[in-house]
């Protein structure tokens, strides 16, 4: 199915968005890079690719808070492989901080990554998606789009956001053979998560083990961080035909963390 079909997952130097890169590689896609790093890791990343999987590999700086860059990067992946058939808004951020509390500049670049960086992408890639007749979007949000948590207002308003933005794109496109869809995962053990979790051990005093297992207890009832590469193979899940039907959802992989 996805055999020379052509994705861009942001934010797909790190994490979560590395494991959908590389699990769409897997299946003969060719995939445009984006997201900060070290200039030759992610050449090397790139090569890496391309050995391995036989694909094309592309990068784009696009910054994600900026959506010239957002266009250009969407363009640029157009001309040099034909088309964008798979976009996976992945690029995030977090601060986290009382809402009286909370810095304005850290609620424009939360809102701004998390949110309208996916608004412009998917604008950007609709046209040449809806022409061909076959497209997929997935956005990636959070449990932190479906409950809440404290001290999250910018990343929670965010990722609500994203599951309310999937639905509209979702039925705009229904009669096609487009879909657009959100995962909602919890806890996966990134270096966005271990950022908290060595904020958590600071602030209580505890060390860093003690505070993963404090994160999970609170919160994930598996205990176990989700895997990145599930994350990967879902997405090609929806890529496949079996995909087809599942349309405007918010597939929860979170151990049972929105079960409760
Ligand atoms: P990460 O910090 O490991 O990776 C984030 C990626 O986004 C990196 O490649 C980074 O370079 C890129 N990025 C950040 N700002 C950018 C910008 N302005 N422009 C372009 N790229 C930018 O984080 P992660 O945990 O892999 O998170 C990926 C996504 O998954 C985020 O949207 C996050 O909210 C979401 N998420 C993560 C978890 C988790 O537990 N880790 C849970 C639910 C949802």
């Amino acid at each position: 199915m996805l055999k020379d079909k052509v994705a861009i997952v942001t934010g797909s130097t790190s994490g979560i968005g590395l494991a959908i890169a590389r699990e769409l590689a897997q299946e003969g896609c060719h995939v445009m890079l984006n997201g900060f790093g070290d200039a030759t890791e992610i050449e090397e990343l790139g090569h890496e690719f391309q050995s391995k999987f036989g694909i094309k590999v592309g990068y784009s700086p696009a910054d994600m808070a900026k959506p010239d860059q957002i266009r250009e990067m969407v363009h640029q992946t157009e001309k040099m492989f034909g088309s964008v058939d798979v976009l996976v808004n992945n690029a995030g951020i977090q601060f986290t901080a009382p809402t009286e509390n909370f810095p304005a500049e850290k609620w424009e670049a939360i809102l701004s990554i998390n949110l309208s960086a996916a608004f412009y992408a998917i604008q950007t890639a609709l046209p040449g998606i809806q022409k061909r007749g076959w497209g997929r979007i997935i956005n990636i949000a959070s449990a932190h789009g479906l409950v809440a948590s404290v001290h999250k207002p910018a990343y929670v308003a965010a990722k609500h956001g994203l599951v309310g933005l999937t639905k509209v794109v979702a039925l705009e496109n229904a009669q096609t053979d487009v879909t657009c869809n959100a995962l909602c995962p919890g806890w996966v053990h990134t270096p966005l998560v271990q950022r908290q979790i060595d904020d958590r051990a600071a602030l209580e005093g505890i060390s860093v083990e003690m505070a993963t297992r404090e994160l999970l207890s609170e919160k994930q009832p598996s205990l176990r961080f989700v895997q990145p590469d599930h994350l990967g193979k879902m997405v090609v899940f929806l890529c496949s035909d079996a995909g087809s039907s599942i349309t405007g959802a918010s597939l929860s992989m979170d151990g049972g963390w929105t079960a409760q």
